[in-house]
């Protein structure tokens, strides 16, 4: 029986994984674009074997990847029909991983693209599209929900009210795309304040911005609220210039959002040294978002002062041939050229 989330966020700063979508994008499971996971049902092991990948990293919570697992998503590209079917495999798969390193399960909704704060009409419909995907969660068993990605506090709120209605604790992050405000016009920690007093059990920030732009709005954020934080940045190196990674540009001045953001990828160091100024923060949960892998989250976890099942095989340079101490001369004469 592994420790409820209250529990855990009792006993110290929780660690989260995400990036799933763009992770298996890049492993060739998910089409760019869309970004639909239709990988739950077409290839469910390379969604165990990522989860697997996070859990041994030191990941807490193994998220059902249910990310964009929406009826106007699945719509867009043909399979409305398996909607169901594939919320409710997310789940299963996220449960089964969790179990074998006594990991929590979260079930997962994000930004619908239907919510218009200017369209009353719409509520209904992101309502709907909410319970629908969390209905199917709740009964397959998820400890709690994460919604994520929020541009709209409104749209978010329809989300607390439907994970409330389930008897389910909440994460509810937003998104930071905008320097200080939700698209419905909110500063993000009026925003976290809003959620928190609707009943929130962590309320944070989550993906766009990568560490250096997101630690300010989220200290604001823990400043502002008395319940547990979250962050979850992107591992880019977003900065002064370009603070989210959709504004990232390329050497020759394109966009490298979404599928050219490998030069501005964070190392491991970065993202350890984020996972501890977070915590010094005192934030409650430390994670990652897209363009996570698993090395980033093993290196955030140690930060943490943990030891994980993967630390098994963490660096050991001192073993390297040629930057050990006890270098032969043989090999040091290499040192030249990589020096050059
Ligand atoms: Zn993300």
């Amino acid at each position: 029986m592994s420790a409820s989330l209250a529990q855990r966020l009792r006993a110290g700063t929780m660690l989260g994984a995400e990036g799933y979508v763009f992770e298996l994008e890049r492993r060739g499971y998910i089409k760019a674009g869309p970004f639909v996971p239709e990988v739950v049902l077409d290839f469910p092991d390379a969604v165990r074997q990522l989860h697997r990948e996070f859990l041994r990293a030191g990941a807490d919570v193994m998220v059902a990847l249910t990310y964009y697992a929406h009826r106007e998503k699945l719509r867009d590209v043909g399979r409305e029909g398996d909607l169901e079917a594939m919320n409710r495999q997310a789940v299963r798969i996220a449960r089964s991983v969790a179990a074998e390193g006594g990991a929590l399960v979260a079930g997962n909704v994000c930004n619908t693209w239907a919510y218009d704060p200017d369209d009353p009409a719409t509520f209904a419909t992101v309502r709907a599209m909410y319970t629908e995907q969390l209905g199917w969660a709740a009964e397959e068993g998820v400890d709690f929900v994460i919604s994520e990605t929020n541009d709209y506090l409104g749209e978010a709120l329809i989300a607390l009210e439907v994970i409330q209605d389930l008897g389910l604790p909440a994460m509810v992050t937003m998104a930071p795309t905008q320097p200080r405000l939700t698209r419905d016009g909110y500063e993000y920690a009026d925003a976290c304040r809003i959620l928190a007093a609707e009943g929130a059990a962590i309320v944070g920030l989550n993906c766009d911005r990568g560490p250096r732009t997101m630690l300010p709005l989220i200290a604001r954020i823990r400043e502002t609220v008395e319940c547990a934080v979250a962050v979850q940045p992107v591992p880019y190196r977003t900065d002064a210039i370009a603070p989210t990674m959709e504004t990232l540009r390329g050497a020759d001045g394109s966009r490298a959002f979404p599928i050219a953001l490998d030069p501005f990828t964070c190392t491991r160091f970065d993202m350890a040294q984020f996972a501890a100024q977070a915590r010094d923060l005192g934030v409650n949960y430390v994670g990652i978002c897209c363009g996570a892998g698993p090395h980033h989250v093993r290196a955030m976890a140690e930060a943490l002062g943990r030891e994980v099942p993967a630390s098994k095989y963490s660096p050991s340079m001192d073993l390297h041939p040629m930057f050990r101490v006890d270098v032969s001369a043989k090999d040091a004469a290499f040192l030249h050229s990589w020096n050059a």
